[in-house]
């Protein structure tokens, strides 16, 4: 549920996977509308118990109003650190109706404390945008140049190159009919999954600029909706090969069937844009070894098969981790050595099983 009053944003909800128990998140939202339930990172069915079970309720969960009918858990967001602002899986919450507004002077400091008073002093690229974005305009934008505008205007769009594919390929035609297509969060495609959103795909896809050049091949794991894989695709053009693999085959029935209407569209038509139905923890051998590999779901650790089918001198861009991720940047040097640093914490889906995804689903 998602209540609203002043400045303070409730969302509370009971967990599938910890019944009984009800969780709370609290946030200071300028702004609030749904997209403080972004900020309640532990709904995915995997993470909450284990979750549940970290996270102890503070202190001031005895407050009478947020007493809940059983645990519960106050979270205050702009303390939590950033991997759990830039949540992937949050946008797999149902919907729920509103509970009792609550006012702002219900919560002394520092749950009611003001964004400039959060320790994150330096938030890294993830946080940033969606610190400035999602509090900082609360605007809605009516088109993909206004989307790409503003994502260059964060900075989280740095180059041409980027801001052109991204413009090319209107992600209104990959977001399912009835989500807003320009808002800067992911949304749910079916499945448990997401499409990503729009922030992560343009700080993906500046970090594998110089891999994606005319030519380059490219392999997209969890292609999901085929936005990113279009976007390859039209970075390494006819001469070059985008392989996007994703395990749900609906999701590639209908990938195929948004390319087609977009930009890409030729490009899969000659073969130089492919998806493909199978398990993305292998890769996709046949057409490797690739220029740039992207994964779109947040792995335990880097895949072996994926580090081998990386070409010396490529980049992989991959989510590692359970319920703390990191988006890894991986460059595998001319000589074959690896080199793997951190490029900001995220929250993704996981790259699992497909029997483990559709679990419940
Ligand atoms: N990047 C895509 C989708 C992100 S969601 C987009 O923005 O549209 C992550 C996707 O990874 C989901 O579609 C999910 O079905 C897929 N996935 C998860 N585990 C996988 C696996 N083992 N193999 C292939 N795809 C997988």
């Amino acid at each position: 549920m998602l209540s609203v009053s002043g400045s303070l944003s409730i969302w509370t909800g009971p967990q599938r996977s910890c019944p009984g128990r009800t969780l709370f998140f609290i946030c200071h939202v300028p702004n609030p509308t749904a997209r403080a339930s972004r900020l309640a990172h532990l709904s995915t069915r995997e993470e909450a118990p284990r979750a549940c079970a970290k996270t102890p309720p503070p202190a001031r969960d005895k407050s009478p109003l947020l007493r809940g009918p059983c645990d519960c858990h106050v979270l205050f967001g702009l303390l939590r650190p950033p991997s759990l602002l830039s949540s992937e899986s949050a946008a797999l919450l149902p919907p729920s109706p509103p509970l009792l507004p609550l006012s702002a002077s219900s919560f002394s400091p520092p749950y009611a404390a003001p964004l400039s008073s959060s320790p994150l002093s330096k938030p890294r690229v993830a946080f940033q945008s969606f610190l400035r974005m999602d509090f900082g305009t609360g605007g809605s934008i009516a088109s993909n140049k206004g989307l790409v505008e503003q994502l260059r205007q964060y900075g989280v769009i740095r180059s041409d190159k980027v801001a052109e594919v991204m413009q090319t390929i209107d992600r209104a035609l990959f977001v399912p009919h009835g989500n807003p297509p320009y808002v800067d969060s992911p949304m749910p495609i079916g499945y448990n999954a997401t499409i990503s959103a729009p922030h992560m795909h343009a700080t993906c896809l500046e970090l594998l600029k110089d891999n994606l050049q005319p030519g380059m091949r490219a392999l997209d794991v969890g292609s999901g909706t085929g936005y990113l894989t279009a976007c390859f695709a039209m970075m390494v053009g006819p001469q070059g090969h985008a392989v996007g693999i994703e395990h749900i085959p609906e999701l590639v029935a209908a990938s195929i069937e948004n390319i087609k209407r977009s930009a890409a569209a030729q490009l899969l038509k000659d073969g130089s844009l492919s998806i493909h139905v199978a398990d993305g923890r292998y890769g996709w051998p046949e057409a490797a070894p690739y220029d740039a590999i992207h994964v779109g779901a947040a792995a335990p650790e880097i895949p072996q098969a994926l580090l081998d089918q990386l070409k010396p001198g490529g980049r992989m861009v991959i989510p590692v981790g359970n319920i703390f991720q990191d988006l890894q940047v991986i460059d595998k040097k001319p000589d074959g050595s690896i080199n793997v640093r951190s490029e900001t914490s995220v929250r993704y889906v996981p790259l699992t099983s497909r029997a483990a995804q559709l679990q419940n689903y």
